[in-house]
């Protein structure tokens, strides 16, 4: 898949399909995270870059990217080399990125291990995806528990300002 270059037209208007998508669905929690309607909203901004999570103090405290089937935003505090990105959720650190046969995608793998900035607080599986993600500001120990619609609002918004950044 080829890196999006998106206008500023053409992303405002795919925000606004998305974000029409949550309201008419209420929530992108479980089953909504396959929702076609949204899903395909999201498709061109899967390859994206993935976009730096800033706490209020400024530190940045994670990296997003929408996850390359649902609709649903996955996080990891580290990137992988840039040579390994290649946008979306390739741009994130791989903990071990020579096991095979692996049930969980690697930035779960990482949040499951408690080690890093983003963690998993609860784990809810009928989607398949965790549904609450915390964020600890390594500077100033601000903590962040967001469900997948608040980071999907967050996200959206960002891709329609035509940041790099998501200030929690
Ligand atoms: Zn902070």
């Amino acid at each position: 898949m080829e890196k999006p270059n998106l206008t500023k037209e053409a992303a405002a208007r795919l925000v606004e399909v998305a974000l029409d998508a949550l309201k008419t669905l209420g929530d992108g929690e479980g089953r909504h995270i396959y929702e076609p309607t949204l899903t395909r909203a999201l498709d061109p901004l899967r390859r994206l870059p993935a976009l730096g999570a800033r706490c209020r103090c400024g530190t940045g405290v994670a990296w997003w990217a929408i996850d390359p089937a649902g609709a649903f935003v996955a996080a990891s505090q580290r990137r992988a080399p840039p040579k390994e990105r290649s946008g979306g959720t390739t741009d994130f650190h791989d903990p071990n990125p020579r096991q095979a046969g692996r049930g969980l995608a690697p930035w779960i793998e990482s949040a499951a291990s408690g080690k890093t900035s983003v963690k998993l607080v609860d784990w809810k599986n009928n989607a398949g995806y965790p549904l609450r993600l915390r964020f600890d500001c390594p500077k100033c120990n601000a903590v962040y528990v967001l469900k997948n619609t608040e980071r999907l609002r967050l996200f959206l918004a960002a891709i329609r300002d035509q940041s790099d950044t998501i200030m929690l």
